[in-house]
């Protein structure tokens, strides 16, 4: 008797972590979303979240906690949107030159653990790496001046140039056109899953959700895609 015919699989949402299940000979176009993913979050999420409260608080007479809710709230209206990542967007918005506090910063910025090793890997396989983010051109800049990892890449591609951001399904259908690419032999790597569900909606068959995009909080594992802490765990 065949027993795998009398448990069907679990339809929805699985009890555990989901692994990785395919082989690099499927593969030969990678995308790597940048932050949380390549690039440890805790940059991001200090700055936003501690550095500009704290500097908005004192240019406008406000206290630090006053301020930090205020932004928050703020950032909330504009999430998954292109708006949310544009330096200029929040210079204006903020009265805060946000370019030059992100390079007051930038000794936060750093590369996740494996990754570089990870890069290699996939040279030596001659899989084509992209680095496809929502990050705006000038943090784009900021960190890569201070990780040096664009020498990796085929192309660094920012949701500006694409015109939308990769939450949205148009995404993908743009990107078609600056870089025609074969959404069944395409491995995309991102730590937000709603950018996962977007990249799945359009059929890019290879998605690894990243679960410990920042090194100072706990990784939550994801559900629906499978789900990797870091990137030796794709070095196979
Ligand atoms: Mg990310």
């Amino acid at each position: 008797m065949n027993w795998a015919n009398l448990s069907p699989l679990p339809a929805e949402p699985q009890e555990a972590p989901i692994p990785p299940n395919f082989t690099w000979q499927e593969v030969d176009t990678i995308f790597l979303d940048m932050d949380g993913t390549l690039l440890d979050k805790y940059y991001d999420d200090f700055f936003w979240e501690q550095y500009v409260p704290e500097v908005y608080a004192f240019r406008n007479s406000l206290l630090p906690d006053q301020a930090r809710e205020q932004l928050l709230a703020v950032y909330r209206s504009v999430e998954n949107t292109l708006q949310w990542t544009d330096l200029d967007y929040w210079s204006e918005r903020l009265d805060l030159d946000i370019t030059a506090l992100k390079r007051e910063v930038s000794h936060l910025v750093d590369v996740h653990p494996h990754v570089v090793d990870f890069f290699r890997h996939m040279q030596e396989k001659d899989k084509k790496l992209y680095l496809v983010t929502n990050a705006h051109p000038k943090t784009l800049q900021v960190k890569m001046e201070k990780v040096r990892i664009e020498h990796w890449f085929e192309q660094l591609i920012c949701s500006q140039e694409v015109g939308a951001a990769k939450e949205q399904p148009e995404f993908w259908q743009r990107l078609q056109h600056l870089l025609p690419y074969d959404r069944t032999r395409t491995l995309f790597a991102d730590d937000t899953e709603k950018v996962l569900h977007s990249a799945a909606a359009y059929g890019i068959k290879h998605l690894i959700h990243v679960a410990k995009p920042s090194s100072r909080l706990l990784p939550r594992h994801s559900f629906h895609f499978p789900s990797i802490l870091n990137f030796r765990e794709l070095m196979f």
